[in-house]
């Protein structure tokens, strides 16, 4: 870090200064400029307050070298999580997660469970705790939800992907393989801290008014509690563009892997919003280096209790995956 310092100040004013840097313990350099000053600062900088120094009135700018997202942005740590034996991450196959938005019933799961699993989903996604905008509409089937979802699991032998949104269920999540934090709970920091305990994979969504550096510091948030396994999620963020619900930001594809180890997967469904454009982003995001997708798919769309519009019925499904595999292939990788 560089704190750069008007030129005329003097020792006594300083000080205070120098006190904050020394409770850190950190190396510092004082470098004497002809327009200004430098303060050099190197050591663990994660407990230094940039806005505490730019407070001081003597100091023109703070110059961050490296991110904050320390542990998130640590190269050295393995490229790929493991699920039950599935790797997730860059020099791995892709994976895809698929189901419904919501478990509705036993009979519904494990018929779009079945189809999506015959067509290649290595993963089943299914929410039981639903955050809905409207109060007044399906919340989830709840517990009853999370136990379906682990009888399904159980009888198509499939791990599982369900999205918690409070501290009060994590006792239901225990079969639960990969836990997903929503785009509206990604600083929800309680409970980030909560699930890093579980020492589970955990799916971390984009907040849709999320910078790339929240995320990557909410990720931090679970990677400091002691959980490496994150996967982001990148599922679109609010624009200005009504035709679309979100707007698919593909720039965090490389974005990420260039500041992180970790893997990232795209939602295409909340993305778009609409089943029509399901097919294309998804082909997409391979092409740029995604490591995997979750993709809502129904059956029935037109009697889904949530998210209906955006989900792709099982023949567009199979179809979308034989497509993903020559995209894939296309830039050297495979398909799980
Ligand atoms: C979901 O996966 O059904 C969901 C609610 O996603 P998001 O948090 O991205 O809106
Ligand atoms: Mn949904």
């Amino acid at each position: 870090m560089l704190i750069i310092i008007k030129k005329e100040i003097n020792e006594n004013e300083l000080q205070p200064l120098l006190n904050e840097v020394k409770t850190h313990d950190l190396k510092y350099a004082y470098l004497n400029g002809e327009e200004y000053d430098i303060l050099r600062l190197e050591g663990n900088l994660t407990k230094v307050d940039e806005k505490k120094i730019s407070a001081f009135d003597f100091v023109l700018q703070v110059i961050k070298i490296s991110p904050s997202y320390q542990k998130v942005s640590n190269k050295d740590e393995q490229s790929f999580i493991n699920v039950n034996g599935i790797k997730i991450g860059r020099n791995e196959s892709i994976v895809v997660m698929a189901g419904p938005c919501s478990i509705e019933n036993y009979d519904q799961l494990k018929r779009i469970g079945t189809q999506v699993k015959h067509f290649g989903a290595a993963f089943l996604r299914a929410g039981a705790y639903k955050p809905r905008t409207s109060p007044y509409s399906f919340q989830g089937l709840k517990s009853e939800g999370i136990s379906i979802l682990k009888r399904v699991k159980e009888e198509l032998k499939m791990p599982v992907v369900s999205e918690i949104t409070s501290i009060l269920a994590i006792d239901e999540f225990k079969d639960v393989d990969i836990i997903q934090i929503g785009a509206r709970n990604m600083q929800n920091y309680k409970l980030l801290k909560a699930v890093a305990k579980l020492n589970k994979p955990i799916l971390l969504k984009r907040g849709f008014a999320s910078t790339v550096e929240e995320w990557l510091m909410s990720a931090e948030y679970i990677i400091k509690e002691g959980n490496n396994q994150v996967i982001l999620c990148e599922r679109g963020v609010r624009s200005f563009e009504p035709l679309t619900r979100f707007s698919l930001d593909f720039s965090v594809i490389p974005l990420i892997k260039k500041l992180s180890n970790l893997p990232i997967i795209v939602d295409p469904s909340h993305a778009s919003g609409h089943f029509e454009l399901v097919e294309s982003l998804s082909l997409a995001v391979i092409a740029a280096g995604a490591d995997g997708l979750i993709i809502e798919v129904h059956d029935k769309p037109f009697e889904a209790l949530s998210d209906g519009i955006q989900s792709i019925k099982p023949d567009r499904f199979a179809s979308l995956m034989e497509k993903a595999k020559k995209v894939a292939h296309a830039i050297g990788r495979d398909m799980f």
